[in-house]
């Protein structure tokens, strides 16, 4: 940062906390108890087996709307019936000592409502990403929280994944000089058109809202600030009749104030879609595949490798706000963070709808 500093660039606080911070959580004195909002495919088949491997956290409570889930969590992992609950009586984990923090894995546009009852409870929030489907929620997301004294953190969970902060350290180390262009893009070919994701509603949105976040966080990450402005291109439907509430395929551009851009891309339509680059003075490096739970892979022009060690990418990020929770500290991957990359998606949905450049103020 010192470095864009000096070559005229404003100065941009950076986003993240140096890699020491999180690698070797500190263990507490009593794991932080987890109650996990929503049993579907991430919180069945990431999140809860991550929770057996965490040093500060332990699955404690679940919130179901699927009586058939709870009796088989129940079985699975202990969990007392006392520590059951459904989204109507979700509140009552105010009563529960056994609960520091709810973790919101329902749809997008279900998180504010699950946020706001946990944050009520009186407990710390993680929810996983996108945080919601308008800034308005987020907001409101933000308020209640804050208005509860406790803690809001969102699941990106790439920024606790080495790779990426070696890609970090990288470019901020300027090993291959001055980082000017970045390229990123997610995709994968979905199935099911009957699911939520792609329902606007309770998605918000396409692939943008669901994968190209995390083109969106790469960049952030690698510039170490937020966009300023975007620029988009919706491409023309294939699948006009599966895509007719969302966008099918997206192009966008992130623009930065230091003058860096991002050159980005989500599809719901292909695969292989899986990478970020960063363009540097001196040659280029970056993750190929980027966003995958396991098995990304570093690689640098200069043939020096981009290495890191393999973690799971769900215990790391809950032990991280596990940490923050117990000393105190604010989380990076904060409900602010999450707003803005909402307020972001939200102009490039409008870039993609007028054709105009839209400011992020
Ligand atoms: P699923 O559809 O598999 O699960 C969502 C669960 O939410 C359902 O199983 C259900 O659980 C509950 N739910 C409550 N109300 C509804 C409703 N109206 N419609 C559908 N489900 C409902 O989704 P995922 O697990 O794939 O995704 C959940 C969240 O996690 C999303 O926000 C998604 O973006 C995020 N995610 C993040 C990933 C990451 O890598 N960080 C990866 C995948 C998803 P129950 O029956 O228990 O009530």
């Amino acid at each position: 940062m010192a470095a864009i500093a000096a070559a005229g660039a404003p100065f941009v606080p950076p986003l993240v906390r140096p890699l020491a911070h999180r690698a070797t959580p500190t263990p507490s004195a009593k794991p932080l108890g987890f109650a996990v909002v929503g049993l579907g495919s991430l919180a069945t088949n990431q999140i809860a087996p991550a929770l057996q491997t965490t040093k500060n956290c332990r699955l404690a409570a679940i919130v179901t709307g699927t009586p058939a889930k709870a009796v088989k969590w129940k079985a699975q992992y202990g969990i007392p019936d006392r520590s059951i609950y459904d989204y109507d009586t979700m509140d009552r984990l105010a009563d529960n000592p056994d609960v520091d923090v709810v973790y919101v894995v329902t749809p997008n546009g279900l998180h504010a409502r699950d946020t706001i009852k946990a944050a009520r409870a009186g407990k710390h929030v993680l929810c996983e990403k996108p945080m919601e489907v308008s800034s308005e929620r987020c907001q409101a997301m933000v308020d209640a929280v804050k208005a509860a004294g406790r803690q809001l953190a969102i699941g990106y969970r790439c920024r606790f994944e080495p790779h990426h902060l070696e890609m970090l350290r990288v470019a901020r180390d300027r090993e291959l000089g001055e980082v000017r262009l970045i390229e990123a893009a997610f995709g994968f070919p979905i199935g099911d058109p009957t699911q939520w994701r792609l329902k606007r509603a309770l998605a918000g949105g396409g692939p943008l809202m669901d994968v190209g976040i995390y083109a969106i966080q790469s960049a952030e990450m690698i510039v170490g600030s937020y966009p300023v402005a975007v620029t988009a291109v919706e491409t023309t439907k294939t699948d006009p009749v599966k895509f007719a509430d969302v966008e099918e395929s997206l192009a966008f551009e992130l623009k930065f104030a230091n003058g860096v851009a991002a050159s980005c891309m989500t599809s719901y339509k292909v695969g292989g879609m899986n990478r970020t680059t960063a363009f540097a003075d001196r040659g280029t490096f970056g993750l190929t595949p980027a966003f995958n739970y396991d098995g990304i892979r570093g690689w640098r022009s200069d043939a020096k490798p981009l290495e890191a060690p393999e973690v799971d990418q769900f215990a790391t990020e809950m032990d991280d706000f596990a940490d923050c929770i117990n000393a105190n500290r604010p989380t990076s991957v904060s409900g602010e963070m999450g707003l803005r990359d909402v307020r972001t998606m939200m102009a490039i949905y409008e870039a993609a709808r007028t054709g105009r450049t839209v400011q992020i103020a």
